[in-house]
């Protein structure tokens, strides 16, 4: 019998940080890892465009992620790694998928409302049909489950909606999908610690896998821990959080420290510099050595990836063709 399939992706937007990995790539590797399942794992280019990078920027950062996801232990012998823009039948799944969708459903999308404040002199078309998009993603390979964070739930369910919209339009085809709900940490920024780490806020915010040893310490000994009013610090709870995930074997007694009153927070830091600094080491080089041989190694993985992921596009788009009518 064959496997579920399982699909997820990350947009090329800028190097990935240490809450994409706790709260995504970690996860993906462990998915994969499992035996389980077919897992497809894609750089979201297209979904990127709806923001305000440039060509060349972008053209950099989709490689810089297809490099950091194989670094970060995405193995293209297991997982169907691909770049989405290489299979055209993403878009052309998302404007048959536009068809059926009613457009206040989109305007209801947090996401949606969220991002047209975050970037207002660039409230594209595509901002407001971005879940369409990714409805499009899951179902061009009858994924079945998709691993989310709750932020991404109501997106989900909108693609269950349009599996649904489609199916009673034009048939039964399309599964209904799953959201894989993972318990994930969610990381939050160094310096406004009640916001989510992200790659939108400024450097000083985010940690990078990439980041060397000495970036790290850097960043992090300009971290917010202190709170006014005796409140819990929610800048020291973050990094207590961290210290945990990246298996300092001194969590425990900073833990306790904490509780007592009596942490050093300098010590904290140096001490969770350390553990994510170690737990990159491998990857840093990895990645580094993928980038330096771009033309080679990384084109050649995400060639073989794409032909996978086309034969399957491939398949479900002609049959939809002949489900609408086009042929
Ligand atoms: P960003 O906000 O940095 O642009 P994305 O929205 O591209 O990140 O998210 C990619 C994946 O990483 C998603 O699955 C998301 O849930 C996860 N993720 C992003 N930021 C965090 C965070 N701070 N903590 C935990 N998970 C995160």
């Amino acid at each position: 019998m064959s496997k579920p399939v399982i699909i997820s992706g990350i947009q090329p937007t800028g190097n990935l940080h240490i809450g994409n990995y706790l709260g995504a790539v970690k996860k993906w590797v462990e998915l994969q890892n499992s035996g389980k399942y077919d897992l497809y794992i894609f750089v979201a280019d297209l979904h990127a465009l709806t923001g305000n990078q440039t060509a060349d920027n972008r053209r950099h950062q989709i490689l810089v992620a297809a490099a950091e996801l194989i670094a970060a232990g995405i193995d293209p012998k297991k997982t169907t790694l691909f770049i989405q823009s290489h299979i055209p039948e993403h878009a052309e799944l998302a404007w048959i998928f536009n068809t059926v969708t009613p457009v206040a459903e989109l305007y209801r999308m947090t996401q949606f409302k969220d991002k047209s404040v975050n970037q207002d002199k660039n409230i594209n078309t595509g901002l407001l049909t971005y879940p369409v998009l990714q409805a499009a993603d899951v179902l061009l390979y009858k994924a079945t489950q998709v691993p989310v964070g709750l932020d991404q739930v109501q997106h989900l369910e909108l693609t269950r909606d349009i599996a649904r919209w489609f199916n009673n339009r034009y048939g039964e085809f399309f599964p209904e999908v799953k959201p894989l709900l993972t318990n994930v940490p969610k990381v939050m920024s160094l310096l406004e610690p009640t916001k989510k780490m992200s790659k939108s806020l400024g450097q000083g915010q985010v940690i990078e896998m990439a980041d060397d040893p000495d970036t790290i310490l850097k960043k992090l000994k300009k971290a917010i821990t202190a709170t006014e009013g005796g409140a819990k610090a929610p800048g020291a709870q973050n990094l207590l959080l961290l210290l945990e995930h990246f298996g300092g074997s001194n969590y425990q007694d900073f833990a306790k420290a904490e509780k007592a009153g009596t942490i050093q927070y300098g010590d904290l830091k140096q001490a969770l510099a350390e553990a994510i600094a170690d737990t990159f080491a491998a990857f840093r080089v990895r990645r580094q050595k993928l980038l330096d041989n771009e033309t080679d190694e990384l084109a050649a993985i995400l060639k073989t990836g794409g032909a996978k992921a086309r034969r399957a596009a491939e398949k479900t788009i002609a049959e939809v063709r002949t489900l609408v009518g086009l042929r």
